[in-house]
This record gives structure tokens, C-alpha cells and sequence, in this order.
């Protein structure tokens, strides 16, 4: 999109030692240089924020939670706020992956309120969504995806810049994706959808697509319209292949 600068994120999901976070991040610290063409985001585990944060000097790329609560704090056992995260360093948090819609059964109303609670706590939230393989295949994906950011996008979203990531969730960790056809089709809507609820505020958001973005494939999709940058798992995990697809921008 023209004048945004893409943001590549990465999602490391439940992987990793205290040891190898420390390594990660600081093999993706040290690939910078190579990789002007857009923002870096990483999103350790909550135990390994701390160290990554550290590692980037707090500012060279950004950091970022894989969850929030809702609430602002209080008796949630288990739970982290948002402000927590802040305070351990990060700008971003992801919201609503679909690994925490189908096991932990979270809503779009649920999201909602974990992104209003982020951006309260000045946190960008980025918030994903994206179809089953049944709901492509039965033509729904993306009257699908337009559903669940009406209901997991709140007001504050378009002025705390928040981020959508689109992700089919029969496309991550399988090493399939959607034609770029296809994702180019859903980008437009998901920018149709972004600016008819916030006009004048949402034609620069960036929109990512994520699900088995790898340096192979990273060049083609990142060039199309309305594709912001990628939210990347299996591939965040080596720092040559998720810089590799930094430099595909
Ligand atoms: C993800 O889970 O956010 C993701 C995109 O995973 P992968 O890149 O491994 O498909």
C-alpha cells in the first residue's frame, strides 16, 4: 500500500529455551543492517519477552505478546495484562490467532476486548482472522473474514493503527497457501471492510497475510496490493529464513 512500510512479524509460538530466544533474537539483531525495507516485529513467549527485549536494545525491532488478557489485572490466574507487556518491553500484541480461537475457544467478542484493553495500554494490537479450508471451500471465506473483524476490531483501532492479519487456518503450518489471486481478492475486501468502518483512517493500516510465508514464496506475496507484510510462524523460528523474507519486501 502506498506510503506504509511493511511490517514483518514474527510468531514463535510455544517454542524455545530461555537459551535459544536469547540466540534468536539476537541472530535476527545482528541481520538488520541487510533488511532497511520494512519494520521487524518478534513475538516470543511471555517468559522470553524480557531477554529479546533486551537483546533489540528496546527499539530496533519492535516486540510483541502473543496474548493479553482483558482485564487491566486482579485475580486471573495464569493470565498476563497488557500493560505487563508493555512494561517488559513490547509495542505490539497478537490477538485472536486462530490456535487461541479453536483450543481456547476464544470469540470475537473475547478479542475485542483484549485489543481495547492493548491499545488502553498502548500496545498495537494485531489482530488475526481467516477461514476454515470448509468455508473456502463452500464460498464463505470471505463474507467469514469481514465477520470477524466487525467483531474483533474495536473503535480506538484505526487511531491506535492497529494491524489485521489475515490467516486461513488451513494454511498455517501446512506449507499451503492460497493463490495470490486469492489473497490479493481477500486484501481488497479486508480494505474495503477497514474503510468503510473507519473512514479516513483506514487506508494506510497495514493488512498481513500470514500462513506458511517462507523466503520462497515471501517476494510474490508481498508484492500485491493491500499486502502490508507477512505474520510469519515456522519460519520465525531460523533468523536467516525470517530475515530472508524481510528482504523479499
Ligand atoms: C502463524 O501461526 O501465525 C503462522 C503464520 O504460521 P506458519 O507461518 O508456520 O504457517
Amino acid at each position: 500500500t502506498p506510503g506504509v512500510r511493511p511490517l514483518i512479524a514474527g510468531n514463535w509460538k510455544m517454542n524455545g529455551t530461555l537459551r535459544e530466544a536469547a540466540a534468536l533474537a539476537e541472530g535476527v539483531r545482528a541481520g538488520l543492517d541487510a533488511v532497511g525495507g520494512a519494520d521487524l516485529l518478534i513475538c516470543p513467549p511471555f517468559v522470553h519477552l524480557h531477554v529479546a527485549a533486551a537483546s533489540m536494545g528496546w527499539k530496533a525491532v519492535g516486540i510483541g505478546g502473543q496474548d493479553c488478557a482483558a482485564e487491566p489485572n486482579g485475580a486471573h490466574t495464569g493470565d498476563v495484562s497488557a500493560a505487563m507487556l508493555a512494561d517488559a518491553g513490547c509495542g505490539y500484541v497478537i490477538l485472536g490467532h486462530s490456535e487461541r480461537r479453536a483450543d481456547r475457544g476464544e470469540t470475537d467478542a473475547l478479542v475485542r476486548a483484549k485489543a481495547e484493553a492493548a491499545i488502553e495500554a498502548g500496545l498495537i494490537p494485531v489482530v488475526c482472522v481467516g477461514e476454515t479450508e470448509a468455508q473456502r471451500d463452500s464460498g464463505e471465506a470471505e463474507a467469514v473474514v469481514a465477520a470477524q473483524m466487525a467483531g474483533s476490531l474495536p473503535e480506538g483501532f484505526a487511531v491506535a493503527k492497529g494491524v489485521v492479519a489475515y490467516e486461513p487456518v488451513w494454511a498455517i503450518g501446512t506449507g499451503r497457501t492460497p493463490t495470490e489471486a486469492d489473497i490479493a481478492a481477500m486484501h481488497a475486501r479486508m480494505r474495503a471492510e477497514i474503510a468503510a468502518r473507519f473512514p479516513g483512517q483506514g487506508e494506510t493500516l497495514r493488512l498481513l497475510y500470514g500462513g506458511s510465508v517462507k523466503p520462497s514464496n515471501a517476494a510474490g506475496i508481498l508484492a500485491l496490493p493491500n499486502v502490508d507484510g507477512a505474520l510469519v510462524g515456522g519460519a520465525s523460528l531460523k533468523a536467516a529464513d525470517f530475515l530472508g523474507i524481510a528482504a523479499a519486501v
